[in-house]
Formats: structure tokens, sequence, C-alpha cells
């Protein structure tokens, strides 16, 4: 993408989320910074009325001055804390957008190492970075005061246009205003351009030195992470971790911001020849209206104005150069920031509405389904043809790396196949509304995520819940009653992050909590993807025992590594290298020569 493009890109989605921050922020500048212009047009005022001794004039302009200093403050008293409130709201979506990206974008990239590895660069640029979108945001607030004051600078200065030119001295042509403007204009440009090329050299440098400190910023975030993490807090403690830890985060900021103040100095000192000429031409400005005064072309009040205008606009000008440079010179941070930005999202394939069967009938079929992970060249499944009928248990077992995660995530249209269908109720499943489709499972997956709420909002993943149906639910996970003896309840929070009554519960309940959510969503197929996994072996059993009780006439499907629990299952599906090489129930499998007997009898001997 050409800078440009990128910098408009970046304007735009700042003023479209913070549109409202912006609005205010910006009548806020103009009320808070008018003011000195403000005085300097009134005492003009005064003093010309003085001077023509038009003392009558005076009472009035007093009386407007304070008037309009009056209605300026309460502007900015009202409108500073909804200011405050704005920014506060406007910085937390602008943060949230990468992670907002995350969960919409097609889930092959959400899934992807690097993918992940860009949203944390991308988050760190966020809080560290010359060039992400809150610091350009930084830049423009940091304009801000300097361009009210040049706007008012040019307004203020605009008298000079009607001056008495008539009364120049022969030869003296070039003191024209529209002259001498037109000349500072092309100064002021040529020196900009100077900027901007000696900008460039520096844009090149902060580049390099970004890449010097990407290595120091992400041990700081890695290691503020841990620090975070009340996970690692018993090796921190044990192994007497904490003091190194905060010892090197020390160091690493210290060479982080050593090495940015001397970016920055160097910033500072490229300007120093713009300020320079700004001031020189401030005194030649100054010059020319002293001499317009004497020669009687422009009243004498109006060097009031039109003096402090000139001093203001000059003042204001580097700091704006200077911040617009530091805008320009940035790195390609932002490229970076569009190109995970522009990752496609999950298509929306398919608006047919799935129907609602209060008897469950939604049967799936397979047929020569194949597939490879987007970038790779692994046939991970291949040419599966099966048809699942409903109501029925079926446990897919393999070994590891054999294709049962991924057959699920086909399955549940997290992935297209690469070829072949699924059907469901003889319709190409990917004609339904994805919605509406992701609604007809409930799973459990490995990596299944609990988070820092109460239990029933964890179990009923809403806000607010229906407290009989949680604590059913809970039931049939077996952890009802653990749940009544809470003091909270279905209120207890889980761990301390927002509640300091919070509770920590062993892997195993975990796991039943995982499960009692998957049962609260109460879809018509049920998924378990190794759900035993941390449970003990009493645990196991007693899910087992109650796996029919928990998915009643529901389809359910149950991978496991574990044999022992497909035997609770109507079918067995084998799954070997992206096959399926059997199904059957245990007892024709145990039978028949194959993988199923061969898986068993390595773990049978576990289990004697
Ligand atoms: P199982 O569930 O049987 O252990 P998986 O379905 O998880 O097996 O994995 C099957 C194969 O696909 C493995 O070779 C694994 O490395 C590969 N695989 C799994 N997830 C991804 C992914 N997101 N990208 C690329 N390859 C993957």
């Amino acid at each position: 993408m050409e800078k440009l493009t990128v910098f408009k890109r970046a304007f735009s989605d700042l003023f479209r989320i913070g549109k409202t921050y912006y609005v205010l922020f910006f009548i806020q500048s103009l009320a808070r910074y008018s003011l000195p212009f403000i005085g300097y047009i009134y005492m003009t005022q005064i003093v010309d009325a003085l001077t023509r001794n038009d003392m009558t004039r005076i009472p009035s302009l007093i009386v407007q001055y304070l008037g309009i200093l009056l209605v300026l403050q309460l502007i900015s008293g009202w409108i500073d804390p909804l200011v405050t409130h704005e920014d506060s709201l406007f910085l937390k979506t602008l943060f949230a957008e990468p992670n907002k990206k995350m969960l919409t974008m097609h889930y092959h990239h959400a899934e992807s190492s690097e993918v992940r590895e860009e949203l944390d660069i991308i988050n760190r640029n966020m809080m560290s970075s010359q060039s992400s979108l809150p610091m350009i945001n930084v830049r423009i607030k940091e304009m801000m005061p300097g361009l009210v004051s040049i706007t008012w600078g040019l307004i203020l200065l605009s008298p000079l246009f009607s001056v008495n030119t008539n009364l120049f001295p022969e030869g003296f042509w070039w003191m024209h205003p529209g002259v001498i403007i037109s000349l500072f204009l092309i100064l002021i440009v040529i020196s900009v351009r100077i900027q901007i090329s000696s900008s460039k050299k520096s844009g090149e440098l902060l580049k390099a030195l970004l890449a010097e400190l990407k290595e120091s910023n992400a041990r700081f975030f890695y290691e503020d992470g841990i620090l975070q993490d009340f996970k690692s807090g018993k090796e921190m403690r044990l192994y007497d971790l904490t003091e190194k830890m905060i010892e090197n985060k020390k160091a690493e900021s210290n060479y982080t911001g050593k090495l940015l103040s001397e970016n920055y100095k160097r910033f500072r000192a490229m300007m120093i020849p713009t300020t320079g000429l700004f001031q020189v031409m401030t005194y030649l400005t100054y010059a020319y209206i002293g001499v317009l005064v004497l020669i009687g072309a422009l009243p004498v009040a109006l060097i009031i104005q039109l003096s402090s205008a000139l001093s203001q606009m000059v003042s204001a000008l580097p700091d704006v150069i200077q911040h617009g440079m530091m805008l320009i010179s940035s790195p390609g941070e932002l490229e970076q920031y569009y190109a995970f930005m522009d990752l496609p999202d999950e298509e929306v394939v398919g608006s047919l509405p799935v129907e609602k069967r209060l008897d469950n009938d939604y049967n799936f079929a397979v047929k020569n389904m194949s597939f490879s992970y987007p970038g790779s060249d692994e046939t991970v499944l291949k040419n599966i043809t099966e048809r699942f009928e409903v109501g029925k248990k079926y446990a897919i077992v393999g070994e590891n790396g054999s294709g049962k995660t991924t057959f699920i995530k086909l399955l549940t249209r997290l992935y297209e196949p690469s070829e072949g269908t699924i059907k469901m109720n003889r319709i190409d499943a990917h004609k339904y509304d994805l919605r509406e489709y992701f609604n007809l499972f409930g799973v459990v997956f490995q990596d299944y995520h609990l988070v820092g709420f109460s239990l029933g909002q964890n179990v009923s993943v809403k806000p607010y819940f229906d407290r009989e149906k949680v604590l059913s639910t809970l039931d049939k996970v077996g952890l009802g009653d653990v749940v009544r003896n809470f003091p909270n309840q279905e209120d207890t929070y889980l761990g301390t992050e927002f509640e300091e009554s919070g509770i920590s519960v062993s892997g195993g309940q975990e796991q039943k909590l995982a499960i009692a959510r998957s049962l609260y969503k109460d879809s018509p197929v049920m998924i378990l993807d190794e759900p035993t996994a941390a449970l003990d072996p009493l645990t196991e059993f007693e899910i087992y025992q109650n796996f029919d009780n928990l998915v009643k006439d529901k389809t359910a499907f149950y991978i496991s590594h574990r044999l022992s629990s497909s035997k609770f299952c109507d079918e067995i599906l084998v799954f070997d290298k992206g096959e399926i090489v059997q199904r059957g129930t245990h007892k024709e499998l145990v039978d028949q020569e194959g993988k199923y007997r061969e898986l068993w009898n390595a773990q049978a001997q576990y289990y004697q």
C-alpha cells in the first residue's frame, strides 16, 4: 500500500471510531486555545478607541470581551469531563480493534501461529510504536493547539491586506503585503522541504532504532506477561525469580527510554534551523509592521493584534511541523497493521435457515471428503465417506495426529473441506446460515477456555442466566451439590480476577464446567474432544456412566484416545493417518484384526 493511502486510511479509521471524541476535542481545543487571540482582538479595539479618543466604545468592548471569555470558559468546563470520558472509550475501542478482528477473520487464519504472533506484535505496537493508530491520535492531539493558533494567526494577520499602499514611498513596491507574505510562504515551504528530506533520513534512523528495540520490547512485554500471570507465581517464588525479573524489566525500560529520548533529541536538533529561520522571519515582520505604522499605512492599534498573532503563530509552527514530521517519518508498522486487519473475514456463505426441530432430527452425511490445512501440502483427511444417524453416540478414536479433531472442525464448519461434501438433512452444509449452523453443536474442545466471571455466567455464557437451568446442568455433570455448597452458589466467581471471594477449582472440575457449558446450550449435537484428559480415573468413570444421561437423545461425538471410553458408545470410528479404517461396535472391533484391536491391546496392558 502507498504510504499516503495508509495514512488516509488511518485517519479515516480514527475519525470513524472516535467521531464523538474528535468533535468534542475540537470544540474543547477551540474554546481553550482561542482565548489569547480574542484578548488580542479586543485589546486592539480598546487601544484603537483610546487613540481616537472614542471613550464611549470602551465599556461595551469590555463587556463583550468578558462575555465571550465567560462563554468560552463555560464551554471548557462543560466539555472537559465529556472529552475525558469519550477519550477513554475511544482508546478502549481502538485497542480492541485487532482482537476483534481475530474473532471475525477466517478461522484458519485465527488458528495459525504466525497470525497469532502477528497479533501479539500489533498489540505491542499499539502501545509502543510511533506509527500505531493510538500514536497518530497522540500526534493529532499535540498538533491541535498549534493548528488553532495558526488559524487564528492567519485571521488576525488579515488586516495587513488592507494597508494603504498609496502611502508607500516611490520604488518601495516590494513592501506590498502580498509580496512580503508570498516571500515568507516561499521561505516556509523551503524550510519544510528541507525538514522533510532530513526527517526521511531520521525516519530511516528511527526504523533502525525500532528494529533494535524490537527484541528488547518483545522481552519486556513477555516478562510483563509472566509477572502478571498468577499461574507463574509458584515458580517465581520457589526459584526466587521475582527480583531478577523486575531488575531485568528496569534495565530493558531504561535502555528503551534512553534510545527513544536520544531519538527525540535528534528530532529536536533537526528543528533548530527551522526554528531559527522562523525567529528571523518574526523579527523582520515586526520591523515591517513598525514601518507600515510609521508611514501611516496601518493604524497604530493594529500593532498589538498583528505582532501578537505573529509571535503566537511562529511559536506554534515548529511544533506542528515537528509532529507532522514525526507522523510521516514513521516506519512501516501501519502497513503491517492493515495487512493484519485485511485478512479475509469468515465468509458469510450460506443463507439457508436451519429448520428448528423439536425431535432433533438432524442427520449428517460426509461424502468423499478430503482436507489439507491452508498453506500445507499434507492431506490430513483422505476421502472420507460416512453417515451419522440421529441420536447415536459415536466414539472417534485413533492415534495422535490421525485427524480426529480436524474431522470435527470440518463437521462444525470451522473449515471447509478441500474436496467432497458434508450434508445436513440432505442439503450441503455450506448452504446453511453459518451462525445457525454453529448453533447445532455444543462442543467441548481440548483447549476450552473458562473466564474469571461467575460459575453461572461461565456455564450459560450470558451475563444474566436461568439459575434453575444452570444448577440442573451442573447436576448432570456432578457439580450441582458442590456449587450449592459454595457461599455464593452459582454466583461464585471463578478465580480472583474480579472478585476477592472467587474460588479456584481443580482441573477435573474445570473440565466438568466446560462440559456443563456445552450442555446448557442444549444443541442437538454434542461433541466432546478428549473431555476426560484431565480427569482422574474415578471421575472419568463417573462421566462415562452418566454419558447417556448427559446427552440423552442428542447425537454425540466423543473423541478420546483412551479406548475404554468408546465402550460406552453405539459405534466407534477408527481414524488412522487421516482415514477412517474401521467402524463398528466395541465388541465387533475387538473381535476383528485391525487398528482398533492393536490400539486396544496396547492400552489394555495399562488397565490390568
Ligand atoms: P488428532 O485430533 O487425531 O490428534 P488433528 O486433527 O489435531 O489430530 O491433526 C491432524 C494433523 O493435522 C496433524 O498432522 C496435525 O499436525 C495437523 N494440523 C492440526 N491442526 C493444524 C493446523 N491448524 N494447521 C496445520 N496443520 C494442522
